[in-house]
């Protein structure tokens, strides 16, 4: 599912109106849009303005086209307010990023609607619909090119004005402005290494040049060193204010800190509610909670067990 976290990413990123990126990335789309079916509709409807961020899946069941055995998602049924912030929980495989791929219409489900703001995805330009939600993925990708150009992926006609101003409240900014040119400085492969935080900032800062009205967020595994999560942490409190957030969740302060837990197993939605309720509500919840968050709860055999292995 890292793979699969990847391509949204970097899909979710520089697809669409990200044409005219460069080498590599160009190839990247061709191949991405190779492999979509997805079809845009001769009249496609326009999704309502303002943008509320108003998210559902009513009834959604949907295979992934070469495992037509399985269902990623199954009868699957959620209603998200505008503005709040909802973590998705599960055991790997359960379908968490398959949600993400649904809404940001890399798939069509076979029955069932998602909706944004409303109108079903389907019945919109997949174009119109991807600019309403960015997508901060757990290992960001960085392109072999100048800073300016990595957080403008964005958005790519922002000026640089802008650029600087995501950069600095993603704190981005302060690190970036160390590098030998600035904001200038190359970065990727053939460039400068970022460190994972400050990879995640720039995409944090990608995230902000958008102003997505949902923000869609696969939570990093890896654990960041305490400064760095902290600005990163503060970057993700102001992207988040103001819109709809889903988070894949892995860490403890997210599910802690979310309007709303959806716990999901085998492509179903098996329990919802707080961490709290959940806790004494859902037995799968409890134990994922005392695995991935290291929540004790009188459940330390889970733990003992993991050390042990
Ligand atoms: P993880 O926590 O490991 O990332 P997840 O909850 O995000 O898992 P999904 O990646 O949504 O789970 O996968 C749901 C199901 O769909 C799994 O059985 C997975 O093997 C399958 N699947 C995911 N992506 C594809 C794909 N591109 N092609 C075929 N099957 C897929």
């Amino acid at each position: 599912a890292t793979l699969v976290a990847f391509s949204v990413g970097v899909m979710s990123e520089v697809y669409g109106e990200l044409q005219r990126a460069a080498g590599a990335t160009e190839r990247l789309i061709e191949i991405l849009e190779c492999q979509s079916d997805i079809q845009t509709p001769p009249h496609p409807l326009p999704l309502p303005e303002p943008a509320s961020g108003r998210v559902q899946f009513d009834q959604v069941t949907f295979h992934y086209p070469s495992r037509l055995d399985h269902a990623a998602l199954s009868n699957f049924s959620l209603n998200i307010e505008p503005g709040k912030t909802v973590a998705l929980v599960g055991p790997s495989g359960a379908g968490k990023s398959t949600v993400f791929q649904l809404l940001l219409r890399f798939y069509d489900p076979e029955h069932g609607a998602v909706m944004l703001d409303g109108v079903n995805v389907r019945d919109a330009d997949p174009k119109a619909v991807r600019e309403r939600f960015a997508l901060v993925p757990q290992d960001p990708v960085l392109f072999g090119t100048s800073g300016w150009e990595n957080i403008r992926y964005g958005k790519p006609d922002a000026d640089d004005d802008a650029v600087r101003q995501a950069a600095e409240a993603a704190a981005a900014a302060e690190f970036l402005d160390k590098l030998p040119d600035g904001f200038a400085t190359f970065l990727g492969e053939k460039g400068v290494r970022l460190s994972g935080g400050q990879r995640q900032r720039i995409s944090l800062a990608r995230a902000l040049l958008r102003n997505p009205s949902v923000l869609l967020l696969d939570e990093a595994t890896s654990a960041l060193d305490a400064e760095s999560e902290r600005l990163v942490q503060a970057a993700l409190a102001k992207l988040k204010a103001g819109r709809t957030t889903l988070v894949i969740a892995h860490r403890l302060a997210t599910v802690v800190g979310a309007d709303l837990i959806v716990v999901i197993d085998q492509g179903q939605i098996v329990a919802t509610g707080t961490h709290t309720e959940l806790l004494s509500s859902s037995p799968l919840y409890a134990n994922l909670a005392a695995l991935q968050f290291d929540v004790d709860f009188g459940r330390k055999e889970k733990l003992d067990a993991r050390q042990a292995s």
